[in-house]
């Protein structure tokens, strides 16, 4: 048969702000079930390529596709919707919201029988919030978040909030999950932590990851493909050891 189409397939992506080329023409494809980083510069424009993938920016020109569907033009909740879940900076949940609540908010998009048959007590809705509920248990032990479920999300420490952040994203059951520098500012021990249950979304849950990430270390032991962003262009795309030793890209990184 034909072969799996990327996951996702990006293609002259073009952003402008006012004045500003974000974007010049970016294409990059993700394989299915693999991790591909985003790494450049400060100001290169990895942050506004997840912002553009998410829905949250909308492209000057080129087109996103997730498989067959083309994302371009989409709002944020329809790309979610699509099975594309990304991580914020700051988790945007009420303070006295715990672990559990928190991740089962990533359940929304998958919610079919909706508010009213659970106001109404119907027994669909409860077979389905047991299933949510079990689905965040599984989550919370394959992140290591169990023992914190009944914790209120906020008062847990930096690292751990990050990674109810992931959680979260993870409950959406997303195709592709986009993480912006999700091990900044934290502890190397909650590196590593945070890189392990990275590396096991990949392999377990077969989920493609798009990772903005400034630790090259990180970067070389996680990733299948690596795309380098400078000034917004694309100077270098392939395997992670190739991109390494590129003379583009150790001139970008070296400011030479
Ligand atoms: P990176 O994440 O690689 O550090 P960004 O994607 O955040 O870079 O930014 C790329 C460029 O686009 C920068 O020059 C930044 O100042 C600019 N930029 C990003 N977002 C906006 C915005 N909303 N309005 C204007 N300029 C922006
Ligand atoms: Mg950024």
């Amino acid at each position: 048969g034909a072969p799996a189409p990327p996951a996702l397939a990006v293609r002259e992506l073009t952003v402008r702000f006012a004045g500003l080329l974000a974007l010049d023409s970016v294409s990059f494809t993700v394989e299915p079930g693999s991790l591909h980083a985003l790494i450049g510069p400060n100001g290169a424009g990895k942050s506004t390529t997840l912002n553009v993938l998410s829905g949250v920016y909308r492209a000057t020109s080129g087109s996103v596709r997730l498989g067959g569907e083309e994302l371009t033009g989409r709002s944020p909740h329809e790309i979610a919707r699509l099975g594309v879940a990304r991580t914020f900076q700051n988790l945007a949940v009420s303070p006295y919201a715990t672990v559990a609540d928190t991740l089962l908010l990533g359940r929304h998009r998958l919610t079919r029988t909706g508010f009213l048959a659970a106001g109404l007590r119907l027994p669909s809705a409860a077979r389905e919030a047991a299933r949510h509920r079990e689905r965040v248990v599984e989550i919370a032990e394959f992140t290591g978040l169990a023992p914190y479920l009944d914790r209120p999300a906020a008062a847990l420490p930096y690292g751990l909030r990050k990674l109810v952040e992931l959680g979260r994203a993870l409950c959406m059951e997303p195709e592709v999950l986009l993480l912006d520098e999700p091990v900044a500012g934290m502890t190397s021990d909650e590196r590593r932590r945070t890189a392990s249950v990275i590396a096991r979304v990949r392999e377990s849950l077969g989920i493609s990851i798009v990772l903005v990430e400034h630790d090259m270390g990180m970067v070389m032991r996680l990733a299948d493909a690596v795309t380098v962003l400078d000034f917004g262009r694309c100077i270098a795309d392939g395997p992670p050891a190739v991109v390494q030793s590129d003379p583009d890209v150790i001139r970008a990184y070296l400011g030479a």
